[in-house]
């Protein structure tokens, strides 16, 4: 069953009272949720499902279901399971999400300053990597960062944009990441645009403004292969 995805609406969730639909050895699924579920190389949500006795269950990790838009809240093994139909409060570890967020919005950026097609990415609460088929002379640390935090430095406000299926595929230039293509089958296709700076397709969550990211600093450039240059970033603070 699908879930409403309210983490695509507004990324500052903290809590939200929802109902369970199923739990299964797999995870616990629910009529709608703020956890987002580990993809585009963003890591899954931690936190917690409240139940009304005021029993706590902590959710070790969230993931996607099988079909389109279903979302498994993974509990901590050996803890009580709620049981479908009751009425939870959530609860998402919010400074963790926070961190994945900023880093997470850094990498839309970094990628407008390092000019080459991405194949591949991960964002965990205390770094986060793009990689790059690109060649490793054209890679300074001192200038991807000192480029990237000018833009951060523009304090622009990001938006959200949905397109259908038709309107990307007539415009292949927007999708820069190789090896994730954008979701489809649901007709329609979210992007996230930065104003004068990046327009490209993404389910993850963003700050609301880039200057939220503070500044960036570049951890280790290196080579994973011919065609996967690795940039790893931390954020300054
Ligand atoms: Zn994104």
């Amino acid at each position: 069953m699908a879930t409403e995805l309210l983490f695509r609406d507004d990324a500052y969730l903290k809590t939200a009272r929802a109902r369970i639909l199923a739990v299964d050895e797999r995870g616990i699924e629910l009529d709608r949720t703020i956890f987002y579920p580990l993809g585009g190389g963003q890591a899954g949500d931690t936190g917690a499902l409240l139940r009304a006795n005021g029993e706590r269950v902590p959710i070790a990790d969230t993931r996607k279901g099988d079909a389109i838009d279903t979302v498994l809240h993974i509990p901590v093994p050996a803890m009580q399971r709620p049981e479908p139909g009751e009425t939870v409060t959530l609860e998402i570890d919010w400074e963790r999400r926070y961190q994945l967020m900023r880093l997470h919005t850094a990498l839309h950026v970094m990628s407008c300053v390092v000019v080459a097609p991405v194949t591949g990415g991960n964002i965990s609460p205390e770094k986060a990597r793009l990689d790059f088929d690109i060649d490793m002379s054209l890679l300074d640390a001192e200038r991807i960062e000192r480029e990237t935090n000018a833009l951060i430095g523009r304090g622009v406000e990001t938006e959200t944009v949905w397109i259908t299926d038709e309107e990307l595929d007539a415009r292949p230039e927007l999708v820069k990441t190789m090896s994730v293509q954008p979701p489809r089958g649901a007709g329609r296709v979210r992007l996230l645009r930065i104003p004068g700076i990046d327009l490209q397709p993404c389910g993850g969550t963003h700050v609301k403004n880039i200057a939220e990211i503070g500044g960036i600093r570049v951890l280790k450039i290196r080579s994973e292969g011919r065609r996967n240059r690795r940039v790893e970033i931390a954020l300054v603070s």
